[in-house]
């Protein structure tokens, strides 16, 4: 039963926090492809499919410094060769292998005509004119298949997939200097507050340092996008109007502060001015008011986000909210951190109605997470203690010691 009328009507307009994901997701698109340096992609995802031109390798080679051999003569041990040649990487055999025969072989050389085997040099005496092989070596041991990694015109990495290092490095196996890629999200970054001040400087009686800028910034960053900062808008409708026409640059827009009903929480009308803006009540904890919406700028609407001023409550409505609308923006498909349950080794209370999601150090080989202590909206150092959000229900009131929970290991990369 809600206490007042003012709950009630509260209780009547919030939004679940799913309800209020799905809503963000279903405005957001994947931003257009782009021809990218190779390397700029990492992190990025593919927007084409990528064929490979040629064999990788393109020529059979030895995957091992030793002798090329015919397999038919190393097929027992103690047998003495002559030795024909040297081959080392990146040059040409000079001739062919004949049964009897070895020619000293490099990893990556080009394997000669006849051999169709390496003996480690390990496995010999290491000679110059003769060799005496000193273990029975099976034919084919040894040598790497032209086409073995990636076969010309086949389809080595779809359209679609991230590009992580090993992405890259097949990328660079067949040539590609430059990939499509989606681009890369460009994040505008604003906090609002007349008691703000920049972090390099001693805050004054009533200030306190502009954290948000730095951690939603470095939020932007880790989600594989670029951040650029917007600085600090005073609580006036002209400085945020003045700030917000800068943001017109960006793909998104991240506001703090500044959407809860004080006297001075100016966002909601201002951005309305300037575009739509809706005021969403989310039945969280913590982080209750966000607003989201779109700005009209020269170049279209960019969606924005207004994140409450509560250090906890943007970094984790980041999380929830603009992470994952940042990701479908960069052609991510998967945009939910991996989940798990555990044991709650110690209890946590919480509001009953409120999705609650504590901050938690979650041991996955013992299955069990604790909260990070002190779980208030302004204690962000529970944040910094955390790998994890203990995802808590709506209808529960506490969550006891011994408990199985849900958990989201926000340390991870999205899974599904
Ligand atoms: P607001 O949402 O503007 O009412 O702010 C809620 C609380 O968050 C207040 O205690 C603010 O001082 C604090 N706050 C707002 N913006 C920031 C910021 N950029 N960095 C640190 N704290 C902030
Ligand atoms: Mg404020």
């Amino acid at each position: 039963m809600p206490r007042s009328p003012s709950a009630a009507r509260a209780a009547a307009s919030l939004l679940t926090v799913d309800e209020a994901l799905a809503r963000v997701l279903a405005r957001i698109r994947p931003l257009e492809p782009v021809e990218t340096q190779l390397l700029d992609a990492l992190g990025g995802v593919l927007a084409e499919d990528a064929v490979a031109g040629a064999d990788v390798p393109a020529f059979r080679n030895s995957a091992m410094d030793g002798y090329a051999v015919r397999g038919t003569d190393v097929r027992r041990a103690g047998v003495r060769l002559r030795v024909v040649g040297s081959i080392a990487a990146g040059a040409m055999p000079a001739g062919a292998v004949s049964a009897g025969e070895a020619v000293r072989i490099m990893t990556g050389a080009p394997m000669p005509e006849g051999a169709d085997t390496v003996v480690r040099v390990e496995d010999t005496d290491n000679g110059t004119d003769t060799v005496l092989v000193e273990r029975a070596t099976p034919t084919g041991a040894a040598v790497r298949q032209a086409g073995e990694d990636l076969r010309r015109g086949e389809t080595v990495i779809p359209a679609g997939t991230p590009l992580r290092p090993a992405e890259i490095g097949v990328l660079a196996s067949i040539g590609r200097a430059s990939v499509r890629a989606v681009r890369r999200p460009n994040v505008a970054v604003l906090s609002t507050g007349d008691e703000l001040v920049e972090i390099a400087e001693e805050p004054g009686p009533g200030r306190i340092r502009d954290a948000n800028r730095y951690s939603l910034s470095a939020a932007v960053r880790a989600a594989g996008c670029a951040a650029f900062e917007l600085g600090i808008a005073r609580d006036e409708a002209s400085d945020l109007r003045h700030a917000l026409g800068n943001a017109a640059f960006g793909d998104l827009v991240v506001t703090s502060g500044g959407v809860s009903v004080g006297d001075h929480d100016h966002v909601k009308p201002v951005v309305d001015a300037m575009g739509s803006m809706d005021f969403w009540s989310i039945a969280i904890r913590p982080g209750r008011p966000l607003a989201f919406g779109e700005l009209r700028t020269k170049r279209g609407t960019v969606p924005i986000f207004g994140l409450p001023g509560n250090p906890v409550s943007a970094l984790l409505t980041f999380e929830l909210f603009v992470r994952p609308a940042l990701l479908r923006m960069a052609g991510h498909t998967k945009l939910h951190r991996p989940r798990a349950r555990a044991t709650l080794l110690d209890r946590v209370d919480k509001p009953k109605g409120l999705r609650m999601f504590a901050r938690g150090v979650h041991d996955a080989d013992a299955g069990t997470v604790r909260s990070t202590g002190p779980q208030g909206s302004g204690i962000l150092r529970s944040m910094s203690l955390a790998n994890c959000l203990i995802d808590l229900p709506e209808d529960a009131t506490a969550a006891e010691t011994g408990a199985t929970v849900a958990i989201v290991r926000t340390d991870l990369p999205e899974d599904h």
